[in-house]
C-alpha cells in the first residue's frame, strides 16, 4: 500500500534565524512517524534572507518545498496558500519559531489515524512570557467574541493543528478575503480533539505582532464572525428614542405644572454631544461592515506567488 502523506505548512515572515532550526527539530519527530512528510514553507514577503535559507534547505532536502509571496500578505494568507499547494492526506500548520512543539506531532497523527478524529487542535493553557496587559485584552476579546458569535473561538487556540484532507477542502471552500483562521477552523466543524500545552517562547527572531496589529486583528475577527454589533447599534437607537420620549413627557408635564421652560442649557449641550457620539459610534460599526463588504466584492486574490519550487500548480488555484 502506498504510504500516506503529511504536509507541514510553515508560514514564515522574516524567519532567517529560525527556519533551519525548525526543520532540524521537526525532522527528529517526523522521522519516527509511519507517514511520508513534505514541508511547505510559505515565505510571506520576507525582507531578510529567509528565501536564501529556504532555497538552500530545499537543495539539501527534497522534502522541502517553498512558496514565496510577492509581498507580505499576512499569516492568514500564508496558511491559505499553503493549504492550496499542499498535497497531503493530512495537513498540519506550524509556526517557524518552534512555539508549536513538534513533539506533539506523533500524538496528533495517532489521534487522527487511530481514534478517528478529523482534526486535532492545540491550545496553550497559560500565557507565560507575555505582557500582562496583552493577556488581559486577549481574554476580553475571547469572552466578547464567544458571547456574540455562534462560532466557537477557543481561548489560547493556536493555528497549530492537524487535519484530514476533507477539513482542508472545507477550509479552502471558504474564499473570503478577511480570513480569521481561528474562526474559520471553528466554523467548519468536524470531530475535533484539543491538546493542551504550556506556552513556549520563540527560539530566535522576534514576534511580528505589535499590540496595535493584534487589536486590528481582533476587530477583523469580530466583523468576520458576528453581526451582533449591528444589532447592538439598532438596540442603542431604540433605547435612546425611548429615553427621549420619557424626557419629552417629563418636560411637558413640568412646564404645564410649574412653568419656567428655559433652564437647563448645560444639560442640553451634554445630551447633544453624548447622543452625537453614540450616533458616530454606530455609523462607525456600520462602516466596518460596509468596508469589509467592499473588500470582499473587489474579489482580489488572497495572495500572489513570486517564486516556488513546486511544479504542479493546484487546480483550485485556477478559479
Ligand atoms: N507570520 C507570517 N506573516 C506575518 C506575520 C507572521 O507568515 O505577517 C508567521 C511567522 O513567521 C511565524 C508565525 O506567523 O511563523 C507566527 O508569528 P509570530 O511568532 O511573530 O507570532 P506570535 O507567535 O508572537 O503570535
Ligand atoms: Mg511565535
Amino acid at each position: 500500500m502506498k504510504q500516506e502523506l503529511l504536509s507541514i505548512i510553515v508560514p514564515a515572515y522574516n524567519e532567517e534565524s529560525t527556519v533551519k532550526i525548525f526543520l532540524e527539530e521537526t525532522e527528529k519527530y517526523t522521522a519516527e512517524m509511519p507517514v511520508d512528510v513534505e514541508y511547505l514553507f510559505v515565505d510571506d514577503g520576507s525582507t531578510d534572507n529567509t528565501m536564501e535559507k529556504l532555497r538552500d534547505l530545499s537543495e539539501k532536502n527534497e522534502k522541502v518545498h517553498y512558496l514565496s509571496f510577492s509581498r507580505n500578505f499576512g499569516k492568514e494568507a500564508a496558511i491559505y496558500a499553503g493549504m492550496q499547494y499542499s498535497r497531503g492526506d493530512y495537513v498540519v500548520i506550524m509556526d517557524a519559531d518552534l512555539q508549536d512543539p513538534p513533539s506533539l506531532l506523533p500524538e496528533m497523527y495517532r489521534l487522527i489515524t487511530e481514534e478517528q478524529y478529523d482534526c486535532v487542535g492545540s491550545r496553550r493553557v497559560d500565557r507565560k512570557g507575555e505582557p500582562p496587559i496583552r493577556s488581559f485584552f486577549a481574554r476580553m476579546f475571547y469572552r466578547m467574541i464567544n458571547r456574540m458569535s455562534k462560532t466557537d473561538v477557543v481561548d489560547g487556540a493556536r493555528d497549530f493543528q492537524m487535519m484530514r484532507r476533507k477539513v482542508v477542502d472545507a477550509i479552502l471552500s471558504m474564499p473570503e478575503k478577511n480570513r480569521f483562521s481561528k474562526g474559520i477552523f471553528g466554523w467548519v466543524g468536524f470531530k475535533k480533539k484539543w491538546l493542551e500545552y504550556e506556552n513556549i517562547e520563540r527560539v530566535a527572531g522576534e514576534t511580528k505582532w505589535s499590540f496595535w496589529k493584534l487589536l486590528v486583528y481582533a476587530l477583523d475577527g469580530i466583523v468576520a464572525f458576528t453581526t451582533v454589533p449591528l444589532v447592538f447599534s439598532s438596540l442603542l437607537g431604540i433605547l435612546f428614542c425611548l429615553a427621549a420620549l420619557i424626557m419629552i413627557v417629563f418636560i411637558i408635564v413640568k412646564t404645564v405644572v410649574f412653568g419656567d421652560p428655559t433652564t437647563g442649557w448645560p444639560s442640553l449641550a451634554c445630551i447633544v454631544i453624548f447622543v452625537s457620539g453614540v450616533q458616530l459610534f454606530c455609523i462607525g460599526i456600520l462602516g466596518q461592515y460596509l468596508a469589509k463588504t467592499y473588500i470582499e466584492t473587489k474579489n482580489r486574490p488572497i495572495f500572489l506567488v513570486e517564486e516556488t519550487n513546486i511544479k504542479e500548480k493546484p487546480e483550485i488555484n485556477q478559479r
